[in-house]
């Protein structure tokens, strides 16, 4: 595996690196928080004096079995950052696909988590909408629509839409964040209960006309409606334009991903949740922020 970001590293610099975002700057242990005194184990992990456990930098983490060493997971993170498909990197790299793909994989998984976790209630002014992804049927390639024929997801001669995903979202106009979440219906009932979840009852809510929006001015401080065919949503606040961004971003961006299987969709999609939220970062710290959620740091700076 070639490295291109992490050459000039020395061993030292890059555990100090993995120290200082496991742990800022003091080893805690991760079974009872203990901060004061650890063996130092041959190997490089330590055990904690008060508990006895034993742990590593990858103890409890998606990558605590990974082939990959230090320098090389930092050095896949950097270009997890360029946004390039698995199949690029790994040949950019000279890696082995499946390898590389595995770690992207618990990666993306590890993201998917995080955001669920940091997210918990939006404020302030938020936009909520509904949409559709997934390529029509008839534009799949022939052995997927074999496929997605013998798992009963389509039947001979019908549409594409039932094969497409779909997606509620919210957005906070606020911080300029996004969260996301895959839904079986659109109905009332199954987007409603979403809103209530993450977002807080002070809120202000916008959203199209949908008939499911109906009544939420009943349950929050205000909810506008924007009409489409209305000229009025092009003037003013009363817009949806955040959330619609969003759509754009995570579809533009998937496409890339043409080949995403059912099962890694919500990875790959909150994948682009995780990198929209995080968008003002600069490469660097976008990597660093990346590793701390990775390594499952207690306290992860914002
Ligand atoms: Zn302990």
């Amino acid at each position: 595996m070639q490295r291109a970001f992490t050459t000039s590293f020395t061993r030292a610099r890059i555990e100090a690196i993995f120290n200082t975002r496991k742990f800022g700057d003091r080893t805690t242990c991760p079974n009872c928080g203990y901060r004061h005194k650890f063996w130092k184990l041959s190997d490089g992990r330590w055990q904690c004096k008060r508990c006895d456990k034993r742990f590593g930098l990858l103890t409890d983490t998606k990558i605590n079995r990974t082939e990959f060493n230090l320098q090389q997971i930092y050095e896949l993170l950097f270009w997890f950052e360029l946004e390039l498909t698995d199949h690029k990197i790994a040949k950019s790299i000279d890696g082995n696909y499946q390898k590389i793909h595995r770690f992207y994989n618990s990666l993306r998984e590890r993201l998917k988590e995080y955001e669920e976790d940091s997210i918990e209630l939006l404020e302030g002014e938020v936009e909520v909408d509904e949409t559709y992804f997934g390529a029509d049927f008839k534009n799949r390639r022939r052995h997927k629509r074999k496929k997605l024929r013998k798992e009963g997801r389509v039947k001979r001669g019908r549409g594409a839409k039932d094969l497409k995903e779909a997606v509620f979202g919210i957005y906070e106009r606020e911080d300029g964040i996004v969260y996301i979440k895959p839904v079986a219906d659109v109905t009332k009932d199954t987007l409603q209960k979403i809103i209530k979840n993450k977002t807080s009852i002070e809120t202000r809510i916008y959203s199209d006309t949908w008939k499911s929006y109906n009544g939420l001015e009943d349950d929050f401080k205000d909810h506008k409606v924007v009409d489409h065919s209305d000229e009025e949503y092009k003037r003013g606040k009363a817009t949806i334009n955040g959330i619609e961004g969003f759509w754009g971003y995570a579809k533009e961006r998937l496409l890339k991903h043409h080949g995403v299987s059912p099962e890694n969709f919500l990875n790959y999609l909150k994948e682009k949740e995780y990198r929209f939220n995080h968008r003002n970062l600069t490469g660097e710290e976008f990597v660093n922020k990346m590793l701390e959620v990775l390594l499952n740091r207690a306290e992860i700076t914002p």
